[in-house]
């Protein structure tokens, strides 16, 4: 019982992440530039991803807190 995230969250699951660990996907660099170099969204996997790995459907769904982790990446300023 219980969560137990954290332990097991050094892969990324190959079917995107968890939308509660985007803010922190959103600081990895790897992750990021991961999804860019693939085309596949962060979280869904899906194509035509921007400057923050997010397709457009997800980005557009963004919280405020994960927008402005977005945009920074979308301002080149990155993490
Ligand atoms: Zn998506």
């Amino acid at each position: 019982m219980g969560h137990n995230m954290g332990a097991q969250m050094e892969r990324i699951n190959p079917t995107g992440i968890p939308r509660s660990e985007l803010v922190w996907a959103l600081g990895q660099t790897r992750l990021v530039s991961q999804a860019r170099a693939r085309d596949a969204c962060l979280l869904c996997r899906g194509p035509g991803v921007n400057e923050a790995g997010l397709c457009r459907i997800c980005y557009s769904l963004l919280s405020d807190e994960e927008l402005v982790l977005a945009r920074r990446w979308l301002a080149g300023v990155g993490p």
